[in-house]
């Protein structure tokens, strides 16, 4: 398998102050990763392009993207509370977005069978019209929307600890992005509710799996065999991303979820099963314990080359079992309303 891996030393230049959990020291963490896993010779280094003002503002709209760069530019450091930006940070987050572009690029020329990877700042809170939640533009969505500019049909799976509300929205009404998120509930940002499914043409392509404080990792693969693979089944996916927050490993500081950096690698494994080698792209979107964050990117990129590795026991017997009815309800209903 070849395995592309794309990150940039300039994406440390993100300067979010020194106590903030979203920090340069991360992608140190996920470098540490390649290392425990044994790919650090094995995978394919390559260096990110920015994204073009056309690639962005598929998703994101010119204002914004202007209003965004000025903020930056002129030394602002806090888009809100808790998203805090340095002067290179519009342009660092261009290049988070052009990085995605570039790998999928490459894949679509048979260089490789999948993508990691690890830009600064994250991408999935960011809706079309507003920077939120530590980040800026929204990589995955921009990936997406050059995948459908071509006639793609894309699924989202977002594994991060928090709902990637920012991608929700952006395809909320799009059949072409089918997306699904895992997440703790209740949690920031309190969106990802069940009930919510997408509207219009795009109603029945969001599924959200909301899941309680200490859930484990056997409720995340019964979900997946369940609901997901049915649903990517009827979706008709053909390319897949993953936004991959290693914030629900059990040590993470911010979050309450009890996986292990084992289930990361085991649920990564089992969700890019669902497309052809070729069409797979993960991005690193938060994950907070440094430690947690190199364990998870091990397990997560030797999914990546087809191996099972698992640095830490998977976990079971937690809380989480319930979520599988609730959904399955809900989309039930969703079937009759199409009826
Ligand atoms: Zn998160």
């Amino acid at each position: 398998m070849a395995v592309l891996f794309s990150t940039d030393e300039r994406f440390r230049d993100h300067d979010t102050g020194p106590f903030h959990p979203e920090r340069a020291a991360r992608l140190a963490a996920v470098e540490d990763g390649l290392l425990l896993a044994g790919v650090d010779d094995a995978v394919e280094r390559i260096e990110p392009r920015p994204a073009t003002d056309e690639e962005l503002q598929r998703v994101h709209p010119e204002a914004f993207v202007r209003g965004i760069e000025r903020f930056c530019e002129s030394g602002q450091t806090h888009v809100d509370g808790d998203t805090v930006v340095s002067v290179q940070s519009a342009h660092l987050a261009r290049l988070g977005s052009g990085a995605g572009i570039d790998a999928i690029e490459r894949m679509r020329a048979g260089e490789a069978d999948a993508a990691f990877i690890a830009p600064r700042p994250p991408g999935h809170h960011a809706t079309a019209t507003r920077a939120m939640g530590f980040c800026l533009f929204n990589h995955a969505a921009v990936a997406a929307a050059s995948l459908t500019a071509v006639g793609e049909r894309v699924a989202i799976v977002d594994i991060d600890a928090h709902h990637g509300n920012g991608t929700q929205d952006i395809f909320y009404r799009d059949p072409d992005v089918l997306y699904v998120s895992w997440h703790q509930h209740p949690l920031y940002p309190g969106t990802g509710l069940a009930r919510d499914v997408g509207e219009g043409p795009g109603l029945g392509t969001t599924i959200n799996l909301p899941m309680p404080p200490a859930a484990t990792g056997d409720h995340y693969r019964g979900l997946f065999e369940q609901i997901v693979v049915p649903a990517i089944e009827a979706h008709g996916t053909t390319w897949l991303i993953i936004s991959a927050g290693f914030d629900g490993h059990r040590d993470d500081p911010l979050t309450d979820l009890g996986l292990t950096s084992a289930d990361y690698g085991d649920l990564v494994a089992d969700v890019i099963s669902t497309v052809p080698a070729g069409r797979r792209i993960v991005f690193l979107e938060g994950g907070y314990d440094l430690e947690a964050v190199t364990r998870s990117t091990a397990a997560t990129v030797a999914a990546l080359f087809g191996e099972r590795l698992h640095p830490e026991r998977p976990t079971a017997g937690g809380p989480g079992g319930d979520v599988v009815e609730l959904v399955t309800a809900t989309r039930e209903r969703i079937g009759n309303l199409r009826a």
